[in-house]
């Protein structure tokens, strides 16, 4: 398959470049796969998004009649690769995007699609995931969280953890047993929870960035309405499924142009970085080891290229996912770890005196936590052995 730009694809990008380098939001940058937290940040990308929104580069993809574009996901990639090139910070409403739409436009009926699409992409309705429990992350269909039906509404009680951006969001989307006599897959709802209901209570957990992204949150006696379960009664876990290979499967070419980034931002650490009077990257172990990053970073991008070309020509996002996760939350690992031996004794010093004012230790600390979400890189592993490679069940 040929993936250069056609004409019009050409000046699309070119057209998208322009835009951001005359709008995106000054002083605040792109933080990867972490989130804001503090309340000047959250303002700043709910206004970005919105005028991602009104500039029309957001849902690119997504109908016209939900607020969406109408156009492909050659041009959804497209933008966000520009995007993540441009160091711009990505929109706020990231799970919303790239999972609880996907999900809803999949599985939801005609007033749940008309209800709740736009508003995610104007960022008027931040999303969260409330899937992982503490008893069940892993193994996520064990969850206990338990939804009665009562007339019309389905009344939660239960608990949910590591939810991110919990604190901020107004919907979630929730897993919840509804029937605990059936087998573990088939007794499991997905609700549309609004987060400012009764009975909903969010506590945040602190990271060992000291940040606090994510939260723990308890449901006693929550009211939804019946209208808001999405799918069948029961069949959430297939309808969860799309959620989890949207996770896994989103931005993997903007993925690779912040890794183009990171890399190029290495080499000039190496360039910079002074060892007992000589420049690190005069030592050939320092330059192999850029170079082996190159080679990772350039067959990110092919795998990339080959689950694009699959979702072009009308496939799903399917286990394939699961290559690019390992690769890049452990890549990103080794990056960010090279980076601080490349600064020595160095890399112990705290803001502000430490190198390029601190990014790589934060970046090292927060990369702990991506071979954990979206799934660790052990069950990841155990996708691909048995999904991809017919292997016998390991587990
Ligand atoms: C930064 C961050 C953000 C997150 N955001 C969200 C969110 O928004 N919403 C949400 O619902 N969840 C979120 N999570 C939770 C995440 O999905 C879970 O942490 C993850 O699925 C692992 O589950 P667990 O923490 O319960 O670990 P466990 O499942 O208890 O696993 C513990 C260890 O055992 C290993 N292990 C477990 N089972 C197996 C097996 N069968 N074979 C081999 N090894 C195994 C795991 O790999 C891991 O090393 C987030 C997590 C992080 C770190």
């Amino acid at each position: 398959m040929d993936l250069s730009d056609t004409h019009e694809e050409a000046a699309f990008r070119n057209q998208a470049r322009e835009w951001l380098r005359a709008n995106a939001p000054k002083g605040l940058v792109d933080r990867g796969f972490s989130l804001p937290i503090d309340d000047e940040s959250i303002k700043i990308l709910t206004d970005w998004q919105r005028r991602l929104h009104e500039a029309g580069y957001l849902g690119l993809s997504w109908p016209v009649e939900y607020g969406g574009q109408g156009k492909t996901i050659v041009e959804d990639a497209i933008f966000n690769e520009e995007l993540a090139r441009s160091r711009a910070p990505g929109p706020l409403n990231l799970l919303g995007l790239s999972m609880g739409g996907p999900t809803i436009l999949e599985h939801g009926a005609e007033e749940q699609k008309k209800r709740f699409l736009k508003t995610i992409l104007t960022c008027e309705e931040i999303w969260c995931q409330g899937f992982s429990e503490p008893a069940s992350g892993s193994d996520l269909a064990a969850l206990q969280t338990r939804a009665v039906i009562k007339g019309d509404e389905f009344i939660v009680n239960g608990q949910k953890v590591w939810t991110s951006l919990g604190h901020i969001a107004d919907w979630c989307m929730l897993l919840v047993r509804t029937d605990s006599d059936a087998p573990k897959h088939r007794g499991i709802s997905y609700l549309l929870v609004d987060m400012h209901s009764s009975g909903i209570t969010v506590q945040p957990l602190k990271q060992m960035t000291g940040e606090a992204e994510f939260n723990q949150m308890f449901f006693d006696d929550v009211h939804v309405p019946r209208e808001n379960l999405l799918g069948p009664l029961n069949g959430g876990w297939g309808v969860a499924i799309t959620t989890l290979m949207n996770e896994r499967a989103t931005l993997s070419l903007a993925t690779v142009a912040r890794f183009r980034n990171t890399f190029e931002d290495l080499a000039e650490l190496a360039r910079k970085v002074t060892r007992e009077g000589t420049c690190t990257l005069d030592s050939r172990v320092i330059r192999q080891t850029l170079a082996q990053f190159y080679v990772e970073v350039e067959s990110m991008k092919y795998l990339a290229y080959r689950n694009f070309s699959r979702l072009k020509r009308g496939g799903t996002p399917g286990p394939e996912g699961s290559i690019s996760k390992v690769l890049w939350s452990e890549l990103k690992q080794r990056m960010n770890e090279f980076a601080l031996v490349l600064q020595g004794p160095r890399a112990a010093l705290n803001e502000p005196h430490a190198v390029d004012g601190g990014r790589w230790q934060y970046a090292l600390m927060r990369s702990r936590g991506n071979t954990i979400e979206e799934g660790t890189s052990e069950i990841q592993r155990s996708i691909i052995a048995e999904r991809l490679l017919g292997l016998p069940k390991g587990y």
